[in-house]
C-alpha cells in the first residue's frame, strides 16, 4: 500500500468545491458516467484498431445504490487504469483540473455553471470518501484500489478485481442522502444520460405482480444509444423524426411542422435536429426547449447564449463538442466557435424555409400561420435573417390569399398609391369588427390585409422603415428624376381609422366652407355631448368628406395607436401604454344630415342673442389690436407692464364670452336627440358604444321610429 499527497498548492480544495458548487452538485453523476462512457468508447476504439485483442463482452455501464453501506457505485467495463495511470490521471491531472476550476470561480460563485471542467473530483461534492477499483485492459497490470477521504491525502494499493474496467464508489455524505434514493438517481440519469452512446443500466425493469411492483430479470436501460440526430438523414423517415420529437418531449402532443437535420464537420463539429413547432400566440410558452448536448451528454436546455433569441422558439437538440462549457455564460456569446455555430444555424434555418417556400408554396402557405410568429421575430431581431426571409415572408389578406411583400406591392400599387405618391396598405386587426370599413375599401377597388398577429404591428413598422431606406438609397432617385417618377413612402393604415377617402387621398380635400360662427355651432354642439374620461380624449374636427360617408365618425391616429400596441410587448415604452386613447370625432359637413342639423341649430339661436356675444368679442379683439400698436410705439418699461396687464384682461374677457357661447350650445345639445343619435352612431360604428350609452341609444332609436 502506498500513501501520498495529491499535488496540492492550497491546503484543501474539497470544502471549496462543496461550497461553490452547491447549487449544481447533481452534476457529479453526469461527470462520473461520462468518464465511464469515455473509458468504454476508448476500449472500443482500441478493439477496432486491433490494439485490444480480447472480447469486448458486456460493456454496459451500471449504477448501483447500496442503502446499508450508503454507497453509490458507477461501474464500467472500459479501458480501466493501472496504478501508474491512476497516479497520473487522478492524482495529478484530474486534480489540477479541479484546482484550476476552483481558482477560476472562487470569487464569483454566481458565475459557476457546473458545466464540465471539474470531472472526477466533483464526486467529492457529495461524498465523505471516494474509492476507485480499477483493472486495466492490459492483462499484465495488477488491479488497483485508490481511496481518498476528501483531504489531500490518498491511499493506493494493489487489489484483486475479476472484471476489466473501473468501479467508482461514492460514500455519500449524510447531507446528500437523496442520492441514495432510486427515484432521485433515476431522474438524474434520465436528465443527463438519456442519449449516451453506451447503455446505462440502473436496477431492473419492474412489472406489476399481485398488486405490487416487482423486479423482472431484465435490466433497466436508461438510454437510447443511437438517438436520431446521430444517425444519417438518409436512414431516417419522416416518422422517425416525429417519433424522436416525442421521445424528446414526452409531454408535447402537437406534431412539429417540419425539421432541420444539422450535420457539420468543418470548421466545427455540430449535429442536431431542430423542429419547428406550431407557434400560435404567446411567445414565452415555446421558449427554451432546445437541449444542448456534448457528445450525447445532456448539458443544458438554456441555449439563449448560443443561438439568437428567436431561435430559442425552435425545439430539438444541438450537439457540439466545440461549444466551450466550462466558461461563464456571458463569455459564451463572444466565443468564436459559438458565433460561427450560431450563424450556421441561422443560415440553415433560413435555407430550410426558403426551400420549403420554393418547393411547395401551397404547403408553405398552409403552415404559414403557425410559423409566422417565429419568422417575424427573426426578421425583427436579426438583419441578416430579415434579408433572407423577406423573400418568403408572407402577408395574408382578408380573403385568405397570401403574398410576399413584393407581390403585394405589385398587386396594390396602381389602386392604392395616393396623390403624394405614397403607397398605402390597408389592414385590419379584426375583420368582423371592421366589416363595413373593409366593404367600403373593396368598393373602391382596394385590398385589405389581415394583421392580427402578436408581432404584426412591429412587422409593419419594419416594412415601412425598410421601404423608405431602400428608396432613399436608390441612386436614380435624383431631383431631376423625382418629377417624373416620384417615389413616396410605404404606409400601413388601419382600414377603420378614417373614412376611406381620407386614408388613400386621391385629390385635394374640399375646403370647409363654413363661417366661423357656423363652425363654432357644430363644434361646440358635439363637444357638449362627448363623454369625459381619463382613458380617452376626443377632439372634434370638421371635414368636408363626402355625402356618402357617415355623417359623424371617430378616427384614431395610426401612429399613436401603434405606439400603444407596441408598448404592450416592449420594455421602456410603458409611457405610451399609459397615455389615454385619443380620437378624432369627424363631423362630415358634406353630409345632408349634418347640414340639416346645422340649419336646425342656427334656427334655434334666434332667441339666444349669440349674435350680440359675437359682436362683443369682435369689439374686444379690435381693442386688443389697437393696444398692440400702442405698445410698440410707447415702449417704456412702465407702460409696457400696464399694457400687458390690459392685454391679459382682454384675453380673459374674450375667453369668458366664448365660454358663454360654448355653454349655450352644450346646453342646447342636451335636448337635441339628433345630436345624441349622430354621436352614438359614430361610437357604434367604432365598436365603442357600450353599457348604459348603448341602452339609451336603443331606446331613443325606438322612439324616433
Ligand atoms: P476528464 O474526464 O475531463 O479528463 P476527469 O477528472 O473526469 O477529467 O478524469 C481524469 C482522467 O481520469 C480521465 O481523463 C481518464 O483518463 C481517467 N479516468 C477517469 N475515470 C475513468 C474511468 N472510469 N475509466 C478509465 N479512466 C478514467
Amino acid at each position: 500500500m502506498s500513501k501520498g499527497n495529491i499535488g496540492v498548492t492550497s491546503d484543501n480544495i474539497f470544502p471549496v468545491i462543496k461550497k461553490f458548487l452547491y447549487s449544481d452538485h447533481e452534476i457529479f453523476l453526469r461527470e462520473l458516467i461520462s468518464n465511464a462512457v469515455d473509458a468504454t468508447q476508448k476500449l472500443k476504439t482500441l478493439s477496432t484498431a486491433g490494439a485490444f485483442k480480447g472480447e469486448l463482452g458486456d460493456i454496459r455501464v451500471r449504477v448501483r445504490i447500496d442503502k446499508d453501506k450508503k454507497t453509490l457505485t458507477v461501474s464500467d467495463h472500459g479501458i480501466g487504469m493501472t496504478a501508474e495511470e491512476v497516479d497520473k490521471y487522478i492524482n495529478q491531472i484530474a486534480f489540477s483540473g479541479a484546482e484550476e476550476f476552483v481558482n477560476q470561480y472562487k470569487d464569483k460563485a454566481e458565475a459557476i455553471i457546473g458545466h464540465f471542467g471539474l470531472g472526477f473530483y466533483s464526486a467529492f461534492m457529495v461524498s465523505d470518501k471516494v474509492e476507485i477499483f480499477s483493472q486495466s485492459y492490459d492483462d499484465n497490470a495488477k488491479a488497483v484500489h485508490w481511496s481518498c477521504e476528501g483531504s489531500p491525502e490518498y491511499t493506493m494499493e494493489e487489489t484483486i478485481k475479476a472484471e476489466r474496467g473501473t468501479d467508482i464508489v461514492l460514500h455519500i455524505n449524510d447531507e446528500f442522502s437523496q442520492y441514495l434514493e432510486d427515484a432521485t438517481i433515476e431522474g438524474l440519469l434520465k436528465k443527463y444520460c438519456k442519449f449516451l452512446p453506451v447503455e446505462i443500466a440502473f436496477g431492473m425493469k419492474k412489472e406489476w405482480k399481485d398488486g405490487k411492483q416487482v423486479d423482472t430479470a431484465e435490466e433497466n436501460i436508461i438510454n437510447n444509444t443511437t438517438p436520431a440526430w446521430t444517425r444519417k438523414p438518409a436512414e431516417l423517415k419522416e416518422e422517425d423524426y416525429k417519433a424522436f420529437y416525442h421521445e424528446l418531449y414526452p409531454m408535447q402532443f402537437d406534431e412539429p411542422l417540419f425539421h432541420i437535420h444539422l450535420n457539420v464537420d468543418y470548421p466545427f463539429h455540430l449535429t442536431g435536429i431542430l423542429y419547428f413547432p406550431k407557434i400560435k400566440n404567446n411567445l414565452d410558452v415555446h421558449r427554451n426547449k432546445i437541449q444542448l448536448y456534448c457528445n450525447q451528454v445532456f448539458v443544458t436546455d438554456e441555449v439563449s447564449n448560443i443561438v439568437p433569441e428567436y431561435l430559442t422558439l425552435l425545439h430539438g437538440v444541438i450537439d457540439s463538442p466545440d461549444i466551450p462549457l466550462n466558461v461563464s455564460r456571458s463569455y459564451l456569446q463572444s466565443d468564436n466557435n459559438v458565433k460561427k455555430i450560431s450563424s450556421h444555424i441561422t443560415k440553415k434555418v433560413a435555407d430550410k424555409l426558403a426551400e420549403l417556400y420554393k418547393n411547395d408554396r401551397a404547403d408553405f402557405e398552409k403552415k404559414w400561420d403557425d410559423i409566422k410568429l417565429f419568422i417575424q421575430f427573426g426578421m425583427l431581431s436579426d438583419e441578416k435573417f430579415y434579408d433572407r426571409a423577406i423573400g418568403f415572408a408572407l402577408m395574408k389578406n382578408v380573403d385568405k390569399q397570401y403574398f410576399t411583400l413584393d407581390e403585394y406591392k405589385a398587386k396594390v400599387k396602381d389602386a392604392q398609391t395616393d396623390k403624394n405618391g405614397d403607397l398605402i396598405m390597408l389592414y385590419t386587426q379584426d375583420a368582423d369588427a371592421s366589416y363595413t370599413y373593409i366593404q367600403r375599401a373593396k368598393e373602391k377597388g382596394y385590398d385589405v390585409l389581415l394583421m392580427d398577429g402578436e408581432l404584426d404591428v412591429h412587422a409593419m413598422s419594419q416594412f415601412e422603415q425598410k421601404y423608405s431606406e431602400a428608396n432613399l438609397g436608390e441612386p436614380e432617385n435624383t431631383e431631376a428624376k423625382l418629377g417624373e417618377d416620384k417615389k413616396g413612402s410605404l404606409r400601413f393604415v388601419r382600414v377603420d381609422s378614417d373614412v376611406i377617402e381620407n386614408l388613400i387621398v386621391k385629390e385635394d380635400k374640399a375646403a370647409v366652407n363654413l363661417t366661423s360662427e357656423e363652425e363654432d355651432a357644430l363644434r361646440y354642439t358635439f363637444e357638449g355631448l362627448l363623454p369625459k374620461s381619463d382613458k380617452a380624449n376626443y377632439v372634434v374636427s370638421l371635414e368636408n368628406v363626402s355625402a356618402d360617408a357617415l355623417p359623424v365618425f371617430l378616427t384614431q391616429n395610426e401612429w399613436m395607436r401603434r405606439m400603444k400596441e407596441m408598448s404592450a410587448h416592449q420594455q421602456g415604452m410603458s409611457f405610451y401604454g399609459q397615455m389615454p386613447d385619443s380620437y378624432n370625432l369627424v363631423v362630415n359637413i358634406a353630409h345632408p344630415k349634418v347640414q340639416a342639423l346645422l340649419a336646425d341649430i342656427k334656427a334655434n339661436n334666434g332667441e339666444a342673442n349669440l349674435g350680440e356675444l359675437y359682436q362683443q368679442i369682435e369689439a374686444l379683439r379690435k381693442e386688443q389690436a389697437a393696444e398692440k400698436d400702442n405698445k410698440s410705439q410707447t415702449n417704456t418699461e412702465a407702460k409696457l407692464g400696464e399694457a400687458q396687464q390690459d392685454k391679459r384682461d382682454l384675453t380673459k374677457e374674450i375667453a369668458a364670452l366664448r365660454e358663454q357661447i360654448k355653454q349655450h350650445y352644450a346646453e342646447d345639445a342636451k335636448s337635441n336627440d339628433k345630436v345624441s343619435q349622430l354621436l352614438d352612431i359614430a361610437f357604434l360604428a367604432s365598436g365603442l358604444l357600450k353599457g348604459e350609452a348603448l341602452a339609451k341609444f336603443v331606446n331613443r332609436s325606438v322612439e324616433l321610429l
